[in-house]
């Protein structure tokens, strides 16, 4: 990458008045729709098939327990619809030259073997394919074919063949009537001229196997919290039914075990997750909202509920709902290998006690680590990461989107870990940095 550093506010430089969003999730799409609101052109490179991001698997949302698709389905479409903003999914950034401004960027688009042009999003070619594949949307829980949408409301409504799994038997594109299926479709690049970027790559989650005496991909009933989030989601691979994989048994006596992979300095996540308290605890009521008499309990180190309306929430989880708090650290959690159960081996740090708790289905709540491919991501666009492997931020109280090179901001869980609201405000300001470069064009 070779990104000129001077800004062009201190040069005879005219800016180019589009930008370029880099993450379809909750906070790149609200940086991309300021941006675009504000009359400028936005591309919005998504690596994957579909915009959304991490919003548009969970089930609700904490604290007001919210019904997660609703709050994106209309900002997906608006998105969509927006005559301002080119989405540009199953796309990621190669390259970045030029200066502030003036960004040369090179986009490398995998070929999805659809036109998109062509497309309705109609699913018979879903229907005709024999191959059936874990759904990686669902968290492997679920299935889909190898011509898919990852989730009913996926934008673009484009199906994409997944070649790795497609058996090129093609009865999809015998019975598609619109010609959109291309076997011979060509991966491509493409440049784009731009005035100003944001970053908003989201995280990934911390690999919970990473702690073998918690049994996750030992124990069937041992799952983590993005799968449960699928599980109970009435979209998802069980309808909405929440069951233990082992049996398909309703589960009548959970676990939540806090701070998997967060706060932890030997796994090389010493930061707290910021989230996983509260989606802890949402998990916790949502499973006494399905069954209320199941009982449910919260293995903690500490909780904080810092947000608006949180400490309220963690009350009524205790008081309405129930949810047995429990502090200590899992030591060790063993199978009954003919019942499946869960045995949870903790020493309660409020009484000093040793429990062995008996659960029919634990899930483990993990923290959040910058997605696969940051660091090369951003040596390719020319900003620096920190000591956590999230993008580096110029000064975190005075200028918290704002990365090392003018023009280029970060936003959302791409400079590190954030809920929603945050992701969404953070999204709004990387905006308006953006535009304040943009919006030099011919005034200079
Ligand atoms: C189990 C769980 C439950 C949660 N529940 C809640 C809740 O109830 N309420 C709440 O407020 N928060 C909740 N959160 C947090 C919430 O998921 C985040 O706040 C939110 O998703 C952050 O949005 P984002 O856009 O920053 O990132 P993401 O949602 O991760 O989106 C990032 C996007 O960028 C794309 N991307 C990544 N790398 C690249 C690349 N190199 N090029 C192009 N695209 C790329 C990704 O594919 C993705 O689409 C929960 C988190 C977890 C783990």
């Amino acid at each position: 990458m070779t990104v000129d550093t001077s800004s062009s506010s201190d040069s005879k430089h005219k800016p180019t008045a589009s930008a370029l969003v880099i993450g379809g999730g909750v906070a790149g799409m609200q940086a991309a729709l300021d941006i675009a609101a504000q009359g400028y052109k936005v591309y919005l490179v998504e690596k994957t098939s579909s915009i959304g991001g991490r919003m548009a698997a969970i089930d609700k949302t904490f604290p007001t327990l919210d019904c997660s698709a609703c709050i994106l389905t209309p900002k997906l479409s608006e998105v969509s619809r927006h005559p301002n903003i080119e989405i540009l999914t199953y796309s990621e950034v190669k390259g970045v030259t030029g200066k502030t401004g003036d960004f040369k960027v090179k986009v490398y688009r995998k070929a999805r073997y659809v036109h998109e042009d062509r497309c309705s999003g109609c699913g018979d070619c879903a229907a005709e394919c024999p191959v059936e594949v874990p759904n990686y949307f669902d968290e492997y829980i679920g299935f889909r074919k190898a011509i898919y949408m990852p989730f009913p409301q996926a934008t673009p409504a484009v199906y994409t063949i997944d070649m790795e799994t497609c058996i090129e038997c093609k009865r999809c594109a015998k019975v598609c009537e619109r010609d959109a299926i291309d076997y011979e479709m060509q991966d491509s690049e493409v440049e784009l001229n731009v005035g100003a970027i944001v970053v908003a790559t989201g995280y990934k989650l911390f690999d919970v196997s990473e702690y073998p005496r918690l049994g996750y991909t030992k124990y069937d009933n041992v799952i983590n919290a993005m799968e449960y989030e699928r599980l109970i989601n009435a979209a998802g691979p069980t309808h909405g039914h929440l069951i233990r994989l082992s049996d398909g048994k309703m589960p009548k006596n959970i676990g939540f075990v806090q701070c998997v992979g967060a706060r932890d300095v030997n796994k090389g996540v010493p930061y707290c997750s910021r989230v996983c308290c509260m989606y802890g605890i949402k998990n916790a009521v949502m499973a006494k909202e399905h069954d209320p008499d199941i009982d449910v309990s919260i293995y903690y180190a500490d909780i904080r509920a810092f947000g608006k309306g949180f400490e309220e929430f963690y009350n009524m989880a205790k008081t309405r709902f129930e949810v047995n708090f429990v502090r200590g650290r899992v030591a060790e959690v063993v199978e009954d290998p003919k019942t499946r159960d869960l045995i949870v081996r903790v020493e309660d740090t409020e009484t000093g006690e040793f429990k062995e708790v008996r659960h029919d289905l634990l899930i483990l709540s993990p923290g959040i680590q910058p997605p696969e491919g940051m660091s090369e991501m951003a040596e390719n666009i020319g900003i620096d990461v920190n000591e956590d492997g999230y993008i580096s931020v110029e000064h975190a109280l005075t200028a918290p989107v704002d990365t090392k090179i003018p023009g280029i901001y970060v936003c959302g869980c791409a400079d590190g870990p954030k809920d929603i609201p945050d992701s969404v405000a953070a999204g709004s300001a990387a905006a308006m940095r953006a535009t304040i470069v943009l919006s030099k064009e011919g005034k200079e």
